[in-house]
């Protein structure tokens, strides 16, 4: 990477102040708003952060009620985002900032870095839209402009590429605008320099300083090392009624979905025989048995493809924690992997 040239900073505020997004967080930038958004925002799509985001800062307001409040209310809160570990982490990130700086959020980037779930591009976020500092917050989508801007063919996943980008941004961020800066590259990233070979160069503010643009290989960039392939998981899932009752199951406090409430299911794709057969070595008395609607879901290394069985049990077998519908959207935080199997008793209610 020979440097992304230092005059896009001017056209690329004067575009940004011209016109950007409307977001919620971004009208109020305290240093716990910004924090909590940029932590929604990963993996995460703006539209659907945005009634995530209002309904925890109604109920979570400040660093403090997060720290006080219990697991299932900002589990509950999160339910849907997926990525559970970063609820988790935002949770121990505000009692460590209730213990150890009066909870508030510090102004110092490499005390928010220490903090769990927050690595440099939430850091730098907040440091620079919050705090003013100028420290840059470079994600994959700034990764793609940087990767264009200067006809960069080192692929995206190689931390030098990273390093590199980090370097020639801090060096030219303009010092009295550091997060505008910042969310100005991310607005580009989001609404013009697109992914997937999409860039909207017409209409970018950048097409006269952009080599990808110049050398007509915008559209191939950035480079990406070809991906593994997704482990595929068969998976009989459970919607079992005992009475109008539903059972439930927790899943370990470690690995994928860890400790969230799920259906229960068997590992495979099981006929109703083996089915029926399986549960009554657990101490299953199943007096239904019905297929349902098979459904897929893609985690990111992992994808389940489930058959589901809808049964009626004469017994609450060991192990199941039995839950009305009403309260099962009301008080459990269940992934949405089961949401087409929990379709049955939405239609229902
Ligand atoms: Fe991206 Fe095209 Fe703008 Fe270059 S000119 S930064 S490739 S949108």
């Amino acid at each position: 990477m020979n440097g992304v040239c230092p005059a896009i900073a001017a056209p690329l505020l004067a575009w940004y102040d011209a016109g950007h997004r409307d977001l919620p967080w971004r009208a109020e930038p305290t240093p716990y708003r910004v924090w909590v958004s940029e932590i929604m925002l990963q993996q995460t799509r703006v539209e659907a952060v945005r009634g995530y985001f209002s309904r925890w800062m109604e109920r979570l307001p400040t660093v403090r009620a997060l720290a006080e409040a219990d697991e299932a209310v900002y589990m509950k809160l999160w339910e849907g985002l997926g990525y559970y570990s970063r609820v988790r982490n935002l949770h121990r990130a505000a009692v460590q900032l209730c213990e150890q700086y009066g909870g508030e959020l510090p102004g110092d980037y490499e005390t928010l870095l220490a903090l769990p779930g927050v690595g440099d591009y939430t850091a730098g976020a907040v440091a620079s839209i919050a705090f003013g500092l100028p420290v840059p917050a470079v994600d994959g989508n700034v990764l793609r402009v940087a990767a264009r801007l200067e006809g960069d063919f080192t692929p995206i996943t190689d931390p030098k590429l990273k390093r590199t980008v980090r370097a020639r941004f801090a060096a030219l961020m303009p010092h009295d605008r550091p997060g505008d800066f910042n969310q100005a590259l991310m607005e580009l990233g989001a609404t013009v320099c697109l992914p997937n070979g999409a860039p909207l160069c017409s209409g970018c503010p950048l097409r006269h300083l952009c080599l990808g643009y110049q050398n007509g290989t915008a559209a191939a960039l950035p480079v990406r090392a070809a991906k593994k392939a997704r482990r595929l998981e068969n998976r009989t899932v459970l919607l079992a009624r005992c009475g109008s009752l539903v059972g439930l199951s927790k899943r370990p406090g470690s690995g994928l979905l860890a400790g969230l409430w799920e259906l229960p299911s068997l590992p495979g794709h099981l006929t109703p025989d083996q089915t029926r057969e399986r549960l009554a070595e657990k101490g299953w008395q199943i007096d239904k048995l019905l297929s349902l609607r098979p459904a897929k879901h893609i985690f990111t290394h992992v994808e389940w493809h489930m058959i589901g069985y809808y049964l009626e049990l004469a017994n609450r077998p060991e192990g199941l924690t039995f839950a009305a519908p009403p309260d099962l959207r009301a008080d459990y935080a269940l992934p949405s992997a089961f949401r087409a199997f929990l379709s049955v008793i939405e239609e229902e209610t």
